[in-house]
Formats: structure tokens, sequence, C-alpha cells
């Protein structure tokens, strides 16, 4: 079940990023993003883009939110390999 559509996702990326969204929308986008590859993209993009910034230490983004983002996105990869 996906209640979100592109552009929902889309807007929520950025709050998903910082770690401030509730749970229930937070499951739904990353059932979204499981879905849709173009999602999937734009997501991945500025997750690395918040890497730069926290490479550069002017970001401090909570370690658990780095790591649940890489998580996701490395069980995405994987399932899409396999
Ligand atoms: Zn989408």
């Amino acid at each position: 079940m996906n209640l979100l559509n592109c552009k929902d996702c889309l807007k929520e990326i950025s709050s998903y990023l910082d770690g401030e969204m509730e749970p229930d929308l937070k499951r739904h986008l990353e059932e979204h993003l499981s879905l849709c590859h173009h999602c999937q993209v734009v997501f991945d993009s500025a997750r690395k883009t918040i890497e730069l910034y926290c490479d550069g230490r002017l970001f401090p983004l909570p370690l658990e939110v780095r790591d649940r983002l890489h998580r996701a996105l490395r069980r995405r990869w994987e399932e899409k390999a396999s």
C-alpha cells in the first residue's frame, strides 16, 4: 500500500533527511522509494549532498539518521541487484 505520490514523496524527502518525520509518514515514504526509481534517484542525490555537508562538518546530521538512510538505501540496491 502506497499512499504517497511522487510530488508528496519529494516534498517529504528533506524532512526525512532531517529526521523530523512522523513514523507512519516515514514508512510510507520508504515504501514509495522502494517502488519508484525516479524518487530513489532524487533521494540518493539528496543524501549525497548531505554527506558532503557532513564531511565538511557544516551540518551535524544525527548518526542514527545517517545510519538508517545507509541501511535503507543499501537494501534497495541489493534488492535491485539480485
Ligand atoms: Zn515517486
